[in-house]
Parts: C-alpha cells; sequence; structure tokens
C-alpha cells in the first residue's frame, strides 16, 4: 500500500461499492477495507430487494430525495448494465377504517415528495389483484424488484475497473487524526498494519456507529447511535406466487413497512420482513415468531395464503438511528470538519431504502470529496 492514500472507504457493501465506483477516477489512489472474505455478505445480500418508490420518508429528508433520486438511476443502471430487474408496481391496501385513515395519509405523503401514485377503485383493485382482500388501496407503479447480487457484483466491477483497489479480510480497529488525514489501524489476517489516507468515508453499515466512534465521536452525543433490527423472512410454497401480480404491502403500523408480499425477479415469493430489535448478531429463524407472522395484516389481505403454506426462511439485520417507538430519523451522511476533523465522512443508519438509494448516496458522498479533494 501507499504512504497516503487519496480516499479510504470502510466496508463493502453496496454503498461503499456506489461509493468506490463513484469517486475512483484516475490519478486518485482508492482503497475499500473490507473484514469479510468478499463483498455484500452483510445487509446488502439479505434484504427485500425492493426499489423503492419514496412514498414513506419526510418530505425534503435524505432519505426521501436519495430514494426517488435512486429509483430512477437504478432503472437505467439496470437497463443498461443487463442488471436484472421488474418494474412490476405496488399496491398498498388498508383492511379497516383505521388503516384506511393511515392509509390516505400515506398517499399525501408520498404524492407530496413527488412520487407517482394512483388511489384504485374497488374495482381496479379486484382487476388488478383479484386474490387480494381489501377496502382501500394505492398503486405504485415506480416499485420494482432488483437482483441484489447482481447490482452489487456491478458497483464491484465499475469500481475495480476505475481504478479501486478491494482489500479483503481487513478489519479497520482504529483511526487516528494526522495533521494532512487520518491513520486507519488493521486488523488482517496475517497480522496487524496500518494505512494513512487524506479522506476517509465510512460505510461500515451495522457498525458505522463504532468506526464513527474510532475516530473520536462521541455517538450519544452525537445521536448515532445504532439500534439493530431484525426482520424475519418466510417462504410461502405451494405455486401461490402465481396468485398475485405485484408486490402488495399493508398500511405500516409499527416499525418499517410492515411485513409485506416479497418476491425475487425469478417470481419467488416470501413474506416478510417481519422485524423486532436485536443485540445479537444471530441470522437464526427458528419459527418461535410464527404466531406474530400470522397475525401480520398481510394474512389478512391474502387470505388463500394457509399458515402450513409459511416456512421460516432466513433473515437480516438493519441498522436503524431509529430506537423502539422514536418517529421518523433520516439517513447521516456527513463531512465532519465542524467536529474537527476535515476529511472525514460518516454514512450512518443507511438503512431501507438504502439499496434503492445507492447510486443515488454515491453522487452524493462524491461531491462532498471533491469539495474535500479540492482544498
Ligand atoms: C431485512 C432488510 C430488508 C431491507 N429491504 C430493503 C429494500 O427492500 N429496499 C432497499 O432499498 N433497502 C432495503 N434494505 C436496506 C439495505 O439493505 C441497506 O440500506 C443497504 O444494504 C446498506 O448497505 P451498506 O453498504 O451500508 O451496509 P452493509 O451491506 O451492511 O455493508 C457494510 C460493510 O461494512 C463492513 N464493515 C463493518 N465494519 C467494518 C470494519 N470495522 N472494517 C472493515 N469493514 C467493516 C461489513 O463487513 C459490511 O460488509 C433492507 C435491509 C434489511 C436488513
Amino acid at each position: 500500500m501507499l504512504d497516503m492514500a487519496d480516499i479510504t472507504i470502510v466496508g463493502a457493501g453496496v454503498i461503499g461499492l456506489a461509493v468506490a465506483s463513484e469517486v475512483a477516477t484516475e490519478g486518485r489512489e482508492v482503497y475499500l477495507l473490507e473484514k469479510n472474505r468478499t463483498f455484500g455478505q452483510e445487509q446488502t445480500s439479505r434484504n427485500s430487494e425492493v426499489i423503492h418508490a419514496g412514498i414513506y420518508y419526510e418530505r425534503d429528508s435524505l432519505k426521501a430525495k436519495m430514494c426517488l433520486e435512486g429509483n430512477k438511476l437504478l432503472y437505467i443502471i439496470c437497463e443498461q448494465n443487463g442488471i436484472p430487474y421488474k418494474k412490476c408496481g405496488k399496491i398498498i391496501v388498508a383492511t379497516n377504517d383505521v388503516e384506511a385513515d393511515e392509509l390516505e395519509k400515506l398517499y399525501i405523503k408520498g404524492k407530496n415528495n413527488g412520487v407517482p401514485l394512483r388511489m384504485l377503485s374497488r374495482k381496479e383493485m379486484k382487476q388488478l389483484e383479484p386474490n387480494m382482500k381489501g377496502i382501500m388501496a394505492f398503486l405504485s407503479p415506480t416499485t420494482g424488484i432488483v437482483d441484489s447480487y447482481a447490482l452489487t457484483r456491478y458497483f464491484y466491477g465499475k469500481a475495480s475497473q476505475n481504478g479501486a483497489q478491494m482489500v479483503f479480510n481487513t478489519e479497520v480497529v482504529s483511526i487516528e487524526k494526522l495533521s494532512n488525514g487520518y491513520n486507519v489501524g488493521l486488523k488482517e489476517l496475517s497480522g496487524d498494519s496500518s494505512l494513512k489516507t487524506r479522506v476517509l468515508i465510512n460505510c461500515a453499515g451495522l457498525y458505522s456507529d463504532k468506526v464513527a466512534e474510532m475516530a473520536g465521536i462521541n455517538t450519544d452525543e452525537a445521536n448515532y447511535e445504532l439500534h439493530w433490527c431484525k426482520g424475519e423472512y418466510y417462504s410461502v410454497a405451494g405455486g401461490k406466487n402465481k396468485l398475485i401480480n405485484r408486490l402488495i404491502y399493508p398500511v405500516p403500523m409499527a416499525i418499517s413497512v410492515g411485513a409485506h408480499v416479497c418476491f425475487d425477479v425469478n417470481w419467488r415469493l416470501r413474506f416478510g420482513p417481519l422485524f423486532y430489535y436485536v443485540d445479537e448478531m444471530s441470522y437464526e429463524v427458528n419459527g418461535s415468531r410464527r404466531r406474530d407472522f400470522l397475525e401480520s395484516s398481510i394474512m389478512k389481505i391474502l387470505p388463500f395464503i394457509e399458515p402450513s403454506d409459511l416456512e421460516p426462511e432466513s433473515a437480516g439485520i438493519m441498522a436503524m438511528l431509529q430506537e423502539k417507538g422514536e418517529a421518523f430519523r433520516d439517513f447521516i451522511v456527513r463531512h465532519e470538519y465542524d467536529r474537527g476533523l476535515p476529511g472525514f465522512i460518516n454514512l450512518i443508519g443507511i438503512e431501507t431504502p438504502g439499496l434503492t438509494s445507492s447510486p443515488a448516496i454515491a453522487r452524493y458522498v462524491s461531491h462532498l470529496v471533491n469539495e474535500i479533494l479540492k482544498n
């Protein structure tokens, strides 16, 4: 490795890779450090693969802006690079009056964010999804699904092609501020080492608060502490995927968007994620939450699903800034110069819709980097 790299990125999830693909240009020495043996092993490969439209997020928030821009960019990237995707659309459905009130609020919120949405008549609901039950629904035609592995692989290829060096099995364990950058302490398979860098970008996903702490930020005061939220998926057997034509979501009443219909690009059907907060890193799905699952709204919307159709399948853990019961929290994408850390950029709480937002976040970070390197 060089004496002083220009840019070092911590974490090779979809965000770190998208950022690397954008900031790596000729003449820049860029490193991407990843503790796992390869890229995309954490949140990036354990999600619903939905290209979100931008409905749920507070107006003018980074989540709303990045999601809307990312949605447009993702379809272009997928189309131009042979990445499997489906612009299948989604329906959000209310099953009672309380949910109908919330659905209307959500519709207005989405519209105010600039998302194309259409309220459906009862007749249209029947035409579009004959097997769906509900009293009110709207359609989001720009929601879709993407093969998340193929997308991540694309960013990896683009970043490598642009000259970024990927260093796997390498964990960042300390960060020391220098007069002109940072000395990053590394734990590698072969032992300990370090790397000096002018710009340091924290894309460490579930551990991004810990990486911020290494740089000396008091994460409690900064309100950067992450809470892990586990989402469980259940597979749906018996060819019932043929009875659903697009993504179907309940009205969100608890954490995140609620357990919903998930399809992959091959139209394999799953339900989930059913979210709950955890302290431990375990992807085990033992079926003990089956009852919560069976009582979730999605079962009311699709009554042709029998409890025996559902099998515990997989889980993902999401890096949430939002504590249990807390209101909306936005993505943090921030150059920390005013904390005395010039050249240090934090990306914290990049939970859903992070996959969708990845190309937009990468552009945003690239602007910050250009500003830093200009000076
Ligand atoms: C259950 C679930 C469902 C979701 N559904 C959707 C969806 O449908 N649509 C959508 O848009 N988004 C969705 N998301 C969100 C999306 O998956 C994330 O926003 C996105 O994957 C975040 O990517 P990342 O690169 O920030 O994090 P990660 O993929 O977690 O990558 C971070 C990387 O940093 C590495 N790392 C951490 N610490 C260190 C260190 N000290 N040194 C070196 N490397 C380190 C990790 O090993 C990891 O590879 C979902 C997430 C979950 C969990």
